[in-house]
């Protein structure tokens, strides 16, 4: 009775002193957290090379600003949020005082995406990720009888969002890897962004405001608001960052990485700790990242019908799966990072 009661304790005290980890990786059996292999990025050390497209916010509406769109379309403040929530990721320390970053993980932000093609193309393997706004949904913002209506593709051609409006989802994150190894090869970000109407508004305005000075949230729907917050930019793209980099969702502990974001707020700008314990273990540095092979293989649990399909772009190709090159796109989504919750 003794020992054993002594070992319950000793138990106790070693969970108090390191806390489980909450952080979830991404797989390569999308949807199957334990199957298939975790996503990493390679490099020595890895980096997040990325621009932000000037589709939604042109440069050249500052400071007087754009007309219905986020940020009041000033693209210098949004551009500076944007590259503070990327390098946030890069820059997590266990303690705000520590001298230097606990992750090798390092960002490059490789300026404003201007060509009037690359800047909205999603879902290229171009080996430079892309954030950009698309505009209202496809089905409000193409011409009626558009082939890509029904045959898939507006996104990339009229900017526009191109799933389905009934989700409310905010943000999309399309990570292109290796079904071989994990390896993530490219990785683009789409947020949907107000159509720019009152009348018919689809899409979220996004603002850019706070956190100082405090500011506050905005009245009504928000749109064309200034100086207050609605969709915070900054607390969205900290999030996708974090699915770039290879996280899914988890609800286990305080993290940017919770599936639903709070209208009205900046707070999930900032990492939590067990977001700072996930970059520093998966991108530790002076380390290659960690790669992972997970228990299960893509199709061998009760998930995977739904989450991986694994047949590599076609029913009947299951084998095309041993190929060391083989790339499958998948959406790692914000699906329910989408309700409003005030
Ligand atoms: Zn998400």
């Amino acid at each position: 009775m003794r020992l054993a009661a002594r070992a319950a304790t000793a138990c106790l005290l070693a969970a108090a002193a390191a806390p489980a980890a909450a952080w979830v990786r991404s797989s390569s059996c999308p949807g199957d957290p334990n199957a298939g292999f975790a996503l990493w990025w390679a490099g020595a050390p890895p980096v997040l090379s990325y621009r932000l497209s000037t589709a939604q916010v042109p440069v050249g509406c500052a400071p007087a600003g754009c007309a219905n769109a986020s940020c009041g379309g000033d693209f210098p403040t949004l551009e500076t949020l944007v590259k503070a929530s990327v390098d946030a990721w890069a820059q997590a320390r266990t303690a705000p005082t520590d001298p230097t970053p606990c992750t090798g993980l390092t960002t490059a932000y490789q300026g404003a995406q201007t060509d009037p093609v690359a800047r909205i193309q999603v879902g290229v393997e171009d080996g430079q990720d892309l954030i950009v706004f698309r505009k209202g949904t496809c089905a409000d913002m193409v011409p009626a009888g558009t082939p890509c209506l029904t045959q898939g593709g507006c996104g990339n051609l009229y900017n526009c969002w191109e799933e389905a409006a009934s989700t409310g989802t905010l943000a999309l994150t399309v990570v292109t890897f290796r079904t071989g190894n994990g390896q993530i090869l490219d990785a683009d970000t789409e947020l949907w962004d107000w159509n720019g109407s009152t009348s018919r508004p689809t899409g979220h305005y996004f603002t850019c405001a706070g956190p100082n000075p405090p500011v506050p949230t905005c009245t009504g729907p928000g749109y064309n608001q200034e100086g207050c917050v609605e969709w915070d930019v900054g607390s969205v793209v900290t999030h996708e960052t974090g699915h770039m980099i290879g996280l899914d969702h988890q609800t286990a502990a305080p993290s940017v990485m919770a599936p639903t974001l709070s209208g009205g707020s900046t707070a999930q700008r900032v990492l939590k700790a067990d977001d700072v314990g996930a970059v520093c273990t998966i991108y530790p540095p002076g380390q290659p990242a960690l790669q992972q092979k997970l228990p299960g293989s893509c199709g061998s649990s009760s998930r995977a019908s739904t989450g991986c399909g694994c047949t590599g772009g076609g029913a009947g190709l299951p084998g095309l799966l041993v190929l060391p090159f083989l790339r499958r796109r998948r959406g790692v989504r914000g699906v329910a990072f989408a309700d409003r919750l005030r």
